[in-house]
């Protein structure tokens, strides 16, 4: 199928942004020659890491602290209070719902292989029955969507703005995450009058040559900064704080020496938070990106410079976990990522003492439903779970199979083997939430 975006970027040419950490990004464009189709001050895509800012300011120091990220709602002292719930109450419900609205992509990324790009398409849930999946999550208490993943949220056209609008209505927090090169006007006009909370924004290199080699597809860097250039001025011409914007970024060896420069990016692009994540490798694809042995030596320095960086310019980040060897690898058999498994306390083996030395608690406070209907406890085991085609996603919750083996397991602490794929921003996450409990 060919996809085409209903939005096309009207690309200004030449603009050029000079000084990231100081320029605003409208300063640096004359407004009166630069418009795009809603009217607003094109924004400069030509934007390039600028060597004589590298390092300015900017001292290599210990490793930043307070850089994980704390979504205002739920916090993980909301999470950890209702999972202690679950002895004496019995089964609550999640706080978060991940929906993959569709499997399917305009892109082909050469990391990914969570779209139909490897495999046959998979018979999707309609439209109604991923709305109705929302009150069923209202029903149980969840009070943050998250759409992503699976293939790209807006290339369901249709389909993510409905979910979004519902979702608002509930009174949810919403957060998507994109490709963003699909997110046309009135979308953006929606996210800003609706109050969205977060648009999450994938880009993995801080040129063209990197993120499009990445991405399968010319153009793409292009097109998803200035994408988020008009969202951020349609938000602030409205004097509006949402939604906040943030970065994801996939270390591969193709990017991993420009981690100071996703800093500056981030900072130029009004990113509150970038999350950067390791690669997950088994397919031949992806192990041609993974880091060779030399390169991750160099990781951990690059992480500690864009760190101090980031603290500088006020940007939240978790490269904090590239200080550590072990998080560079996901289930890759050069080392794995440690989910670890606290020792048990002296006598107690009640199932709250249980909870606090399970290595994981995301099976009893997030839930994942893949487009096509199955579930998960996250998006690393996304679609192994029941479906909720035909039943309903309380009762998934309450006694799918998959998620009772999950929760099982992570009371004996003894994590599935595919744990070893694990994100270690999510671990962190994770061990919050459970000194917590
Ligand atoms: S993959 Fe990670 S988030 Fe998922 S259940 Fe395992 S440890 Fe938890």
């Amino acid at each position: 199928m060919a996809w085409s975006s209903s939005d096309p970027a009207q690309l200004g040419r030449g603009e050029r942004i000079d000084g990231p950490e100081t320029a605003s990004i409208r300063g640096k464009v004359d407004p009166s020659t630069h418009r795009d189709e809603a009217g607003f001050p094109e924004c400069p895509t030509a934007w390039r890491p600028q060597p004589s800012a590298r390092g300015e300011g900017a001292k290599a120091g210990p490793p930043t602290v307070g850089a994980c990220y704390v979504a205002p709602v739920p916090d993980p002292v909301t999470i950890a209070e209702r999972i202690r719930r679950w002895p004496e109450h019995g089964v609550q419900g999640p706080l978060t719902l991940e929906l993959y609205p569709t499997l399917r992509c305009n892109l082909d990324c050469r990391f990914c292989d969570t779209t139909e790009r490897h495999r046959p398409g998979l018979p999707e849930l309609s439209a109604q029955r991923q709305l109705e999946l929302l009150e069923e999550a209202a029903e149980l208490g969840v009070q943050r969507l998250f759409l992503l993943g699976g293939g790209e949220p807006l290339a369901a056209r249709a389909l993510t703005p409905a979910l979004m609008a519902r979702a608002k209505a509930l009174g949810m927090e919403g957060i998507l995450t994109t490709n963003g090169t699909l997110m046309g006007p009135e979308l953006r006009e929606q996210l800003v009058s609706t109050g969205w909370d977060e648009v999450h924004f994938s880009v993995d290199g801080p040129t063209a040559a990197i993120h499009d080699g990445l991405r399968g597809q010319p153009g793409c860097f292009r097109r998803v900064v200035t994408k988020i250039c008009r969202l951020r001025a349609l938000r602030d011409k409205r004097g509006a704080q949402l939604p906040r914007i943030a970065l994801h970024f996939v270390l591969t060896r193709t990017n991993f020496h420009t981690l100071e420069d996703m800093v500056r990016l981030g900072h130029t692009l009004g990113a509150f938070r970038i999350d950067f994540d390791a690669l997950i490798a088994y397919q031949p694809e992806q192990l041609a990106l993974a880091l060779q042995p030399h390169e991750q030596a160099q990781v951990p320095a690059l992480a500690r410079r864009a760190m101090a960086l980031a603290e500088r310019l006020g940007i939240a980040t978790t490269l904090e976990h590239f200080l550590d060897p072990r998080n560079l690898h996901r289930g890759s058999d050069q080392g794995a990522l440690v989910v670890e498994t606290p020792a048990p306390a002296h006598g107690a083996d009640d199932m709250l003492s249980q909870l606090r030395r399970a290595p994981c608690l995301k099976a009893w406070h997030y839930i994942v439903v893949q487009a096509d209907g199955r579930t998960s406890p996250c998006c690393v085991l996304a679609g192994q779970g029941e479906s909720v085609e035909q039943r309903s996603l309380v009762d998934v919750w309450r006694s799918g199979d998959f998620l009772e083996e999950i929760r099982a397991a992570m009371l004996a602490g003894t994590p599935p083997p595919r744990c070893s794929e694990c994100s270690a921003n999510i671990l962190a996450h994770e061990r919050v939430v459970r000194g917590l409990v």
